[in-house]
């Protein structure tokens, strides 16, 4: 049977590849700002979220980030965006990145705003949240060693590991070994953007130099088969997002997009939205873009359900009881 919209909506999901900053809606993006007397490029939430390319966008995204201020703005807005996810997509889990970089507050005073958020989340709604502090590749290899000392020294249950993010033109994985190396000393899951456009290199890069298990986006390396094996053959999971892979890729019919040749060519890849107000969709409607151009029966929605269960970082007790609650969706729908 074919999943038609409303099942693909339903479906219990997991989300790997959510940023928190990238997470806002523009109304709340704007009522921070002007609470905090920060300078946003604009007020109107219609506009608030147009930009032309990647850098355009990062500049948006930074001056949301700036309009962040208080531990009580990130709870805020953890809370928020749990409770979206959960209301438009069925969202059941979900691990969010965060630049705690971008920000002009200390760390552990943001770290606690956002799991207070996640938490309040969690009580009310069911939905668990999870935190992936993310280095801004753009700034330099002695920031983001400080951050994963930062990581490290404030260590909190809730934060599974290390991510690195932003204009990978501008920050190859070379620059950040050190980082991550201290990373993996400490015990932290590692993952990293790469190949969101081009530079198929820095996917092997971030899986060989990084020690990433998990690579986010990845898209270039379904332009040769021989990274293709590479990928299949370390067993890395690719956190995709549908609709900033065709906001980055256009022109390109969805069918065309390079997450469906690589959901098509069965590489282990999980369906997320990235920055859902940024790119005008939320995590529910990524499946129902995904499921339709693919053509998916129910069980083939459910397996991609349960593909980001096994890419994620929750233990192996947990991803058990959630694999299950999605599978029972076959029976119960
Ligand atoms: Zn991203």
């Amino acid at each position: 049977m074919r999943a038609d919209a409303d099942f693909l909506r339903s479906i219990p999901k997991v989300e790997l590849h959510c940023h928190l900053e990238g997470a806002v809606p523009a109304t709340t993006a704007i009522a921070l700002a002007c609470k905090n007397g920060i300078i946003l490029p604009t007020y109107d939430p219609e506009l608030l979220y147009t930009f032309a390319d990647l850098p355009e966008f990062l500049t948006v995204y930074r001056a949301v980030c700036a309009s962040m201020v208080t531990a009580r703005d990130f709870a805020e807005i953890a809370y928020a965006a749990q409770e979206e996810g959960v209301r438009t997509g069925n969202l059941r889990y979900r691990e969010l990145f965060v630049n705690p970089t971008n920000h002009h507050v200390p760390y552990p005073e943001m770290l606690e705003g956002i799991i207070d958020g996640l938490r309040c989340a969690e009580e009310d709604f069911g939905v668990v949240g999870r935190v992936i502090p993310a280095i801004n590749r753009e700034q330099s290899p002695s920031m983001a060693r400080e951050l994963v000392e930062a990581v490290i020294e404030y260590r909190r249950d809730e934060v599974l590991g290390i991510g690195l993010d932003h204009n990978d033109a501008l920050g190859p994985p070379e620059l950040f070994v050190d980082a991550f190396q201290v990373a993996a000393n400490a015990g932290l899951r590692r993952t990293a953007h790469a190949g969101e456009i081009d530079q198929r290199d820095q996917v092997i890069d971030s899986i060989e130099l990084l020690g990433c298990e998990r690579i986010d986006h990845g898209y270039a390396v379904m332009s040769d088969p021989v990274a293709v094996e590479f990928v299949r053959d370390a067993g890395t999971h690719f956190a995709g997002c549908w609709s900033s892979c065709a906001w980055f890729h256009p022109g390109l019919p969805q069918h065309s997009l390079p997450i469906a040749a690589m959901l098509r060519a069965g590489l282990p890849v999980s369906i997320n939205s990235d920055d859902p107000p940024m790119f005008g969709t939320g995590i529910g409607n990524e499946y129902v873009l995904a499921g339709k151009t693919l053509g998916w029966t129910r069980a083939q929605a459910i397996q991609a359900a349960v593909a980001a269960v096994d890419g994620s970082w929750m233990d192996a007790s947990d991803k058990a009881a959630l694999r299950r609650e999605i599978e029972d969706v076959m029976h119960t729908a």
